[in-house]
């Protein structure tokens, strides 16, 4: 990999440096105040994130600063341990950690596919924080891909009096879909579009309703709908539908959202994330979801990254949006199984997965295990013919793609096959947005 591949506007850079397989702690115990730290605006690390299925590096490209920070003002040390990513913010005169968010990109996804055994590729990437008062740094760390353990993997200085960091633009009106509650202690989710045209701004506020009616109609956010918030950027493309290059089919669409990611042909996703934040940034927002003009089924989630559904598929379009949605904002595994799929370099024998509703008994402590009657046998049969007032939490073999070895709490789920979250998803749901909305 060439380093010379981005370099640019160097002088907001006052040290970098990319260092390898250092284990770290990722925690800090000094209490922060958020309104001697940050100033109240979001501000935007853009980069490129680019390797093989074996290495990365990260390649700056700019700081933006945006609008009111919507997330919250206590919540500031993500204590999940979820996501193959993570960065830290730490203030430059103290050397305390100030800010850290966990997350998944589709480049860690990339990495997983045959192309990334014999290509480079870079990707564009960008991560949101409070902005600070004070010169910061950045730090990167994404997990060990045997091992799973934390490696730092990239670090910067920023002067926060930089003439360079770049003002960010309100390219396009918002909406309000649904308000529960006040930016900061609540859920604030943004909707975009992709692929519809000016002449049908109509047609996606209706699919953003129906976004929302899809979401409320599930437990738990049914009952959480008090401290969540949705709205809608209504950005128009120059033309209709998204690209299906399988089927030989391009349009210009805002978003470059696609089929065929990956050559998988429902995978609908864009490479193109500093535009989606790009669009994003119109309204205060935490959570991004794209909603694309095309009736084929498809979709994708990625967490803290963004959810994609298709807004005209007439079939099961709610309980898609609703499946990705689990997965873009706290990284809920599948918990379906691919028959005959017995490895999978996702979830490696020996280790404990990161999402919270699937288990190795590796760590299964830290999940469901005290949920578990102590007359239920682990693993746990389901009952031939039984039905969901039968069942009980257990650890029910399959799920994140194997038939084997891996382990689900309940045997049916929004995550298995769209009905409603299992009752250790339902949880999961719960103690997240207990976090987020404080
Ligand atoms: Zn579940």
């Amino acid at each position: 990999m060439k380093k010379s591949l981005i370099i640019t506007a160097l002088i907001i850079v006052l040290s970098s440096c990319a260092t390898k397989k250092e284990i770290i702690s990722y925690t800090n115990s000094t209490e922060i105040s958020y309104y001697d730290c940050f100033t109240g605006n979001t501000m935007r690390f853009d980069f490129h994130h680019a390797g093989n299925s074996t290495e990365e590096m990260y390649y700056f490209d700019k700081v933006i600063r945006e609008g009111a920070w919507a997330g919250s003002e206590v919540s500031l040390i993500n204590p999940f341990d979820y996501g193959e990513q993570m960065f830290r913010i730490i203030d430059s005169a103290t050397g305390n950690v100030i800010y850290k968010n966990n997350y998944c990109t589709l480049f860690n996804e990339w990495q997983t596919t045959p192309e990334a055994t014999i290509k480079e590729r870079s990707f564009p990437e960008s991560v949101i924080f409070p902005e600070p008062k004070e010169n910061f740094i950045i730090e990167f760390y994404a997990r060990n891909k045997t091992s799973k353990i934390w490696e730092k993997k990239y670090t910067q200085e920023v002067d926060v009096k930089s003439y360079h960091i770049v003002p960010g633009k309100k390219l396009y009106e918002s909406k309000d879909i649904h308000i529960g509650g006040n930016i900061a202690n609540s859920l604030d989710i943004v909707l975009l579009p992709d692929g519809f045209t000016s002449t049908e701004k109509d047609k996606f506020i209706d699919a953003c309703q129906m976004w929302c009616d899809a979401l409320f109609r599930y437990s738990p956010f049914s009952e959480n709908r008090h401290r969540i918030n949705i709205r809608a950027v209504w950005a128009p493309s120059k033309e209709k539908g998204i690209d299906k290059p399988g089927a030989g089919k391009w349009v210009d669409n805002l978003l470059d959202t696609h089929f065929y990611t990956f050559d998988s042909e429902r995978y609908q996703m864009t490479e193109e994330f500093q535009k989606v934040r790009d669009i994003a940034s119109c309204a205060p927002y935490e959570s991004i979801f794209i909603l694309t003009n095309t009736d084929k089924y498809g979709g994708g989630g990625i967490y803290n990254f963004y959810g994609l559904g298709s807004a005209g598929n007439t079939g099961r379009t709610g309980e898609v949006y609703v499946h990705e949605f689990g997965h873009s904002l706290m990284g809920l595994g599948d918990e379906y199984i691919e028959l005959g799929n017995t490895v999978s370099a996702l979830y490696p024998e020996g280790k404990e997965p990161w999402e919270a509703n699937l288990t190795r008994f590796v760590k299964f402590e830290g999940k469901w295990e005290k949920d578990i009657a102590e007359e239920t046998p682990v693993p746990t049969p389901i009952v031939p013919g039984s039905t969901e007032k039968d069942w009980v939490i257990g650890a029910y073999e399959g799920g994140g793609y194997l038939e084997k070895g891996i382990y689900r709490g309940w045997p049916e789920c929004m995550m298995k096959a769209l009905t409603d979250f299992c009752p250790i998803c339902q949880k999961a749901i719960v103690k997240y947005l207990d976090y987020i909305c404080k």
